[in-house]
């Protein structure tokens, strides 16, 4: 099983959430990426959207996206999970993603409770406003939201079944994401973590590779082709 977060697409060009180089005019994501945030101000909620949408539809997806698609078609049994929401695992060419936390092009009418996807960049009003009129708001899951259930759910069974978790490019600190690694460890999975830095899930990693996941992944697809 691979669960990937803003990490592996940093080197495309999209900043993560925590770290340098993730903030925009100021707020932190924290307070832009909630419910009560865009119910007081979906304007400023939205020109965030539209200004990563845009960031996200300029760049290319990288090296690690790539040795990801390759890895699917040399495992029988390969699950692909991600926190992020910019869409980069499919642009590479992966087929079977599932996505946490959304999807950034995709959008929801809470008044017919319908998502489409509304790829238009830059958006052409700010907020976008559905055909019934209601205002539309980025399918995505905020902080303090449920995470899709269908979708947590096959993860959750994913990782208590595989022989593998590889935690690739997140802080484990946003949960339910962050305990995927621990189900699969007391499961008896081998845990494997690609990041940068040293994370709560470090310390119980049976392997942990210290690196850019672009080339720690690539790295990794030679050594598995061999
Ligand atoms: P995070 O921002 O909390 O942490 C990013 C992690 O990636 C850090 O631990 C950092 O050390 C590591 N990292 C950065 N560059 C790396 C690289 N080149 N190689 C390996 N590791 C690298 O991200 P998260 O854990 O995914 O969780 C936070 C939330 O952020 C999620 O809900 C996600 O939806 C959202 N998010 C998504 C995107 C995206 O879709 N690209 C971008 C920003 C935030």
């Amino acid at each position: 099983m691979i669960s990937t977060g803003a990490g592996i697409s940093t080197e495309s060009g999209i900043p993560p959430f925590r770290g340098s180089g993730g903030l925009w005019q100021n707020f932190k994501p924290e307070d832009l990426a909630t419910p009560e945030a865009f119910e007081r101000d979906p304007v400023t909620v939205w020109q965030w959207y539209d200004w990563r949408r845009q960031l996200i539809s300029k760049v290319e997806p990288n090296a690690g996206h790539y040795a990801l698609v390759e890895m699917e078609h040399l495992f029988h049994r390969f699950f692909l999970f991600t926190q992020n929401i910019d869409g980069l695992h499919q642009r590479a060419g992966s087929k079977q993603v599932h996505e946490l936390h959304g999807n950034i092009w995709r959008v929801r009418c809470p008044a017919e409770d319908r998502t489409f996807v509304l790829a238009q960049t830059p958006l052409p009003g700010i907020p976008p406003l559905c055909e019934c009129g209601a205002t539309l708001r980025p399918d995505v899951v905020w902080f303090g939201e449920s995470l899709p259930r269908d979708i947590l759910n096959l993860a959750r069974e994913v990782a208590s079944s595989c022989d593998f978790f590889f935690t690739i490019g997140s802080s484990s600190t946003v949960e339910p994401a962050a305990s995927l690694a621990w189900i699969a460890r007391e499961n008896g999975g081998v845990v494997v973590e690609v990041n940068e830095e040293i994370t709560p899930v470090t310390e119980i990693a049976n392997e942990c590779f210290l690196g850019k996941a672009g080339t720690v992944l690539s790295d990794l697809l030679q050594a598995i082709k061999k």
